[in-house]
């Protein structure tokens, strides 16, 4: 394999705490246009793998190589922001006193802060932008009521809306369907395939329905490390699969 063809190129990554090997020689490799959901067990691994990826954690040793050229070991977590890689977190991190609108205000705004994205005008560009992204999102109609009178299904979608704002190349998505109604994971599965028509997405879940949903490539975590890959159907069928979520 060669970093050359893929957007996400992690190989060899090892990652110990306190001798314990959470990552051990873990390798994913994404192509551009891809969308990849990442299962495992609980300490799998896959939190320190997208700590890694977004330059919270270092790795001892490997290789992750972003858009063909970018050392992601070379850099924080700001920078890796800012060279296209958004990430989602499991817990919503929307200002629930504030409207929609003006929170994908503020991350249209991004590092101005605050006070300049609510004293900002928007331009005519901008504001089909934001537009745009509320359709996505299937939130126009919830434009200028507080957030925090959204359901917590809702408040996930204007997250990821928010992280849109910045036209990630690559967008990490951590248990997007955690806390989700059935149709709610349903409603996720199908946004996130939308925006893998125009960007590459890495979705870690635990929901084995979404994931089928998701109907895409399927990389499965154990001990640090890959243990199978490839459609949902084969990697439940792959015994050592079956033997570690059965706790064998
Ligand atoms: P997952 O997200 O798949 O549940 P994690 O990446 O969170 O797995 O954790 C992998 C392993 O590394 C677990 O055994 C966890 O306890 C351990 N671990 C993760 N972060 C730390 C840390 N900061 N210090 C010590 N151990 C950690």
């Amino acid at each position: 394999h060669i970093a050359q063809d893929y957007l996400l190129y992690v190989d060899g990554v090892s990652v110990s705490f306190d001798g314990f090997k959470a990552l051990n020689s873990l390798s994913l490799l994404v192509k551009p246009g891809e969308m990849r959901a990442i299962i495992g067990p609980n300490g799998a691994g896959k939190t320190t793998m997208m700590d890694v990826i977004t330059g919270k954690t270092r790795p001892d040793s490997g290789t992750v190589v972003f858009n063909q050229t970018v050392d992601l070991t070379k850099h924080d977590e700001a920078t890796i922001a800012n060279l296209g890689i958004g990430r989602k977190f499991q817990k919503p991190t929307v200002i629930e006193p504030l409207t929609v609108f003006e929170n994908l205000e503020l991350a249209l705004a991004g590092k101005r802060g605050v006070f300049a994205a609510l004293t900002h005008r928007l331009n005519a560009d901008e504001q089909a932008r934001i537009d745009e992204i509320l359709e996505l999102i299937r939130l126009t109609d919830q434009r200028d009521n507080q957030s925090g009178a959204l359901s917590h299904g809702q408040k996930q979608w204007l997250e990821i809306g928010m992280l849109l704002i910045s036209e990630p190349k690559l967008l990490l998505v951590d248990e997007p369907a955690a806390g989700m109604t059935d149709e709610e994971t349903m409603r996720t599965a199908e946004l996130l395939k939308e925006i893998n028509k125009t960007r590459t997405v890495v979705v870690v879940e635990h929901d084995m329905d979404f994931i089928r949903a998701l109907n895409t490539k399927v990389t499965v975590l154990h001990e640090g490390r890959v243990l199978a890959e490839g459609s949902l159907d084969t990697v439940q069928q792959n015994q050592q699969v079956i033997d570690v979520y059965l706790g064998r």
